[in-house]
C-alpha cells in the first residue's frame, strides 16, 4: 500500500466516523471484504521449494472458524523442514506463528477458549487441536505441555488443504484452542507462539524455587528465543541477565532488551577463558540460574561451567533432536548440586498468560517489534525462507498483502 492509497483510507475512516458511520472495528472488518470462492496456500512440496497452490474454501462445520490469515512468523522448526523434512510431512502447509481475522464461523462457536466472546471480526491465534484431552486445559496450572497435539501448520496435507498459517485462509476446526487476541497488534500476535515458549520454561525454571528477583542469570543464545528469555525475565522483575552468543549484532539486541552484560564466546578461547568472562560480566560471581536456548550440544556441555554450586539450569534448546551432548557427571552436576529442568513448548494456560506478558513487556519499553526483522508477502515465501537460513536476520515474517 503506497502513502496516497493509506492517506485516503484514513479520511474515508474519519469521515464514515464523522457520520455516525462504521465504527472503526467494522470498517477495519469490511476491508476483509467478501469471501472469495478459492484461497491461496504455500504448500511445501519438495525440500526447499514452496509452491502457491489454490484450493476452493470448505463449507465450514457448526464448530469451524474460517480465519483470514494476516501474518505468520518462521519457526526454527520450518526451518527444519524447509531443509529437511524431518517429519515427512511434505507435502504440507507449514505455518504455525499465524494469526488473523475471523470471517466467518460455525453456529455452535460463541466463546474462545478462556470465555471470551467470538464474533467475525475478531483477531484470533490458535495453537492446537487437542480434541477432548483432559490433560491439556487452561485451568489448571499444572497440567501437561501440547507437545503430544496437533498444531496448525504442522498437520500433514488432507481434503481441506487450509491447514496452516502460510495461506489466505485457513480452517479451525472445533476442538481447537483459539483465542480472542483483537486487543493485540499484528506484530505482538505473531510473536505469541515462540514467547509462549519462554512463559513455560520460564515457569519451569521457577519450579527449582532458584530464580529470584535478584538472581544472576545467564541467557545462552541470542535468537529470537533467547531474546525473548531476556524480555521475559526483565518483566518479572529479574535485572541482572548476562547474555552469551557468537554475534555482535545479536548481544547488541539482548542488551536493548534488557540484558545487563554480554559475552562473546569467541572472544574467549576454551571452556576455562570462557567461564572467565561470564564470571567477569557479573563482576566476579557464577550464574545463579543459565537458561541454554541454542540448539548446540557443546553449548550445552559448556553451560554447567557457568553455573554456582547450587545453581539451576533450564535447557529448552533442543526443540527437535540436536545429537547427545558430553557432560561430567561428577563436575557437573553432582559436586555443584545443580538443579536441572527442561522444557519443551507450553501449556495452553501458558499461551494465554503470554498475551499479558506482551502488556508488560510494552509497558517497560522493550522493543519487542524490532525481533521481526523481515517482512515478506506470501508469493515471496521461498525467498523468505532463504533469508531465514542465511541467518542475518532474527524473526521472519509472512505479512499477507
Ligand atoms: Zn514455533
Amino acid at each position: 500500500m503506497n502513502i496516497n492509497s493509506q492517506n485516503v483510507e484514513q479520511i474515508v475512516r474519519q469521515v464514515l466516523q464523522e457520520m455516525g458511520g462504521a465504527s472503526a472495528g467494522e470498517s477495519k472488518s469490511a476491508k476483509s471484504g467478501p469471501i472469495p470462492e478459492k484461497s491461496r496456500v504455500a504448500m511445501l512440496t519438495a525440500l526447499e521449494h514452496y509452491d502457491i497452490k489454490e484450493y476452493p474454501i470448505p463449507q465450514l462445520g457448526d464448530d469451524d472458524i474460517l480465519v483470514k490469515v494476516e501474518g505468520c512468523g518462521i519457526c526454527g522448526t520450518d526451518a527444519h523442514e524447509f531443509k529437511r523434512d524431518p517429519f515427512g510431512l511434505i507435502p504440507v502447509v507449514l505455518g504455525h506463528e499465524g494469526t488473523g481475522e475471523i470471517v466467518k464461523m460455525g453456529k455452535n462457536v460463541k466463546k474462545d477458549s478462556a470465555g471470551k466472546d467470538l464474533k467475525v471480526g475478531d483477531k484470533i491465534v490458535t495453537s492446537c487441536i487437542f480434541y477432548d484431552n483432559p490433560e491439556i486445559t487452561m485451568y489448571d496450572l499444572n497440567k501437561q505441555n501440547i507437545g503430544g497435539a496437533d498444531v496448525y501448520g504442522l498437520l500433514p496435507d488432507d481434503d481441506t488443504h487450509l491447514n496452516g498459517w502460510f495461506a489466505d485462509y485457513m480452517v479451525v476446526r472445533g476442538g481447537s484452542s483459539v483465542f480472542n487476541v483483537s486487543d493485540l497488534s499484528l506484530e505482538d500476535r505473531i510473536l505469541i507462539e515462540p514467547c509462549a515458549v519462554l512463559i513455560h520454561a520460564v515457569e519451569r525454571a521457577k519450579t527449582t524455587g532458584i530464580l529470584r528477583f535478584n538472581s544472576r542469570v545467564v541467557v545462552q543464545g541470542c535468537g529470537p528465543i533467547g531474546l525473548i528469555c531476556i524480555a521475559v525475565l526483565r518483566t518479572m522483575g529479574v535485572e541482572n541477565i548476562v547474555a552469551v552468543d557468537g554475534e555482535d549484532k545479536r548481544l547488541q539486541f539482548a542488551k536493548e532488551m534488557g540484558a545487563s552484560g554480554t559475552v562473546n564466546f569467541k572472544n574467549h578461547n576454551g571452556i576455562e577463558a570462557l567461564t572467565e568472562g561470564v564470571k567477569d560480566a557479573f563482576g566476579g560471581y557464577l550464574a545463579d540460574f543459565a537458561f541454554q536456548c541454542t540448539g548446540s550440544p557443546i553449548a550445552h556441555s559448556n553451560i554447567y561451567k557457568f553455573i554456582r554450586l547450587g545453581g539451576g539450569l533450564c535447557e529448552l534448546g533442543f526443540f527437535i533432536n540436536g545429537g547427545d551432548a558430553t557432560i561430567n557427571p561428577h563436575f557437573d552436576i553432582c559436586a555443584k548440586e545443580i538443579t536441572t529442568v527442561g522444557s519443551w513448548v507450553y501449556t495452553l494456560r501458558d499461551y494465554a498468560t503470554t498475551f499479558d506478558f506482551l502488556k508488560r513487556a510494552k509497558g517497560i519499553g522493550l522493543p519487542m517489534h524490532k525481533l521481526i526483522t523481515h517482512k515478506y508477502p506470501l508469493s515471496q515465501i521461498n525467498e523468505a525462507h532463504q533469508t531465514n537460513l542465511k541467518m542475518e536476520g532474527l524473526k521472519i515474517a509472512i505479512i499477507n498483502e
